[in-house]
């Protein structure tokens, strides 16, 4: 078994990418899938054989509601009331992540949901504590 005390941590890796403006997965060598959040063993095989590996930021748009609980972080009370939506990522794996590009209204979620799957890309929100990855749907 590998040294895991030598191993860089996998989501310590994963905030320092995004802080640089780099979006990163874990790609498994046993199996060849992505995992996301990065990972220190494949979430898919269960392999220790992962490595970073960035990730394109494109995703398509499955489904999107608007907050209507208090945010669920301070952190993120600046930005409410915001579109929250579950996103396949290119590579496969599926993220909840903020969405851009949408007003958290019923009038424009109903035409988001009535454009079916929407492409997005991901975009890095500068906290005041850390990034956090969200997507921005196409026009
Ligand atoms: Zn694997």
């Amino acid at each position: 078994m590998q040294d895991l005390a030598q191993r860089p941590g996998a989501i310590r890796a994963y905030y320092e990418g995004l802080a640089a403006g780099t979006f990163l997965g874990s790609a498994c060598g046993a199996c060849g899938r992505v995992s996301f959040p990065p990972t220190a063993c494949c979430e898919h095989c269960g392999s220790w054989d992962v490595r970073p590996r960035q990730l394109s930021g494109r995703a398509t748009l499955l489904f999107a509601s608007h907050n209507i609980a208090p945010a669920c972080h301070p952190r993120f009370a600046a930005l409410a009331p915001y579109v929250y939506g579950h996103l396949r990522l290119e590579e496969g794996p599926i993220v909840q992540a903020i969405v851009l590009g949408v007003l958290a209204t019923p009038e424009d979620l109903q035409r988001l949901f009535d454009r079916g799957p929407v492409p997005a890309r991901a975009e890095v929100l500068r906290m005041d504590d850390l990034p956090v990855l969200a997507f921005r749907i196409a026009a």
